[in-house]
């Protein structure tokens, strides 16, 4: 799916509602020293549940909200939208009846993220599938920030496959077999339990 638009409100340095508009073919973000052209990366990352605040060079996820400046005070909530092209209804049952899709995810201080597809609650976990399986994604090969590619050079066979994973798109196929691994071994665990009362019973 491809991305047509970028909206933000309070994240990082951008405190005024932004709106950019993603042609197709090559975008390119040019700009002096800190004007915020990472912050626009991190802010694509973090909408499509990105949860590592260091990942998004904070401390906690609540700094990716606007810090406030001399002249302005601080944000309480930081929000971003991802608008997609869905024409060729890739999006996931549910959300897949119009030509575009939006994403959203909303921050607010001291309380946490709240997320929404096509207007819809869901859950971070909701988000974070629909962009594995389209093998995008917050932890996507497809971006890169800086210094990543030195990582990747000096990083251990066992990263780099991930690497390669999330690129193939299975990384979502490998998180759902670990939940189902997960209440498989919480349904041995029950029926142990119901073995246990059978026995006390006979
Ligand atoms: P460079 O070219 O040096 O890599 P850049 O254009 O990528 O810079 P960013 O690193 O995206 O710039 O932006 C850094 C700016 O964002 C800094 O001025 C920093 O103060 C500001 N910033 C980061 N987080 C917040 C926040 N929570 N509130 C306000 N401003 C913030």
């Amino acid at each position: 799916m491809r991305f047509n638009r970028l909206k933000l409100t309070g994240f990082k340095s951008f405190v005024d509602p932004t709106d950019l508009i993603i042609a197709e073919g090559l975008t390119g973000v040019v700009g002096p020293n800190g004007c915020g052209k990472s912050n626009l990366l991190e802010a694509l990352r973090w909408v499509m549940g990105e949860t590592r605040a260091k990942a998004m060079r904070g401390s906690g996820m609540d700094d990716v909200i606007f810090a406030g400046a001399s002249t302005r005070p601080a944000r309480n909530f930081a929000e971003v939208v991802l608008q997609m092209d869905n024409s060729e209804r890739l999006a996931p049952a549910g959300f897949n009846d119009s030509d575009t899709v939006e994403i959203t995810r909303r921050i607010t201080r001291d309380v946490g993220s709240a997320y929404k597809v096509g207007g819809k609650d869901v859950r971070a976990r909701d988000v974070q599938m629909l962009f594995a399986d389209a093998s995008t994604g917050a932890h996507s090969p497809a971006l890169v920030r800086q210094g990543q590619i030195s990582e990747l050079i000096n990083a251990k066979p066992k990263n780099r496959r991930r690497i390669l994973e999330e690129a193939a798109g299975i990384s979502g196929l490998y998180q759902r077999r670990h939940e189902a691994e997960l209440k498989l071994k919480g349904a041995e665990s029950n029926l142990l339990r119901v073995d246990d009362v059978i026995e006390q019973l006979a």
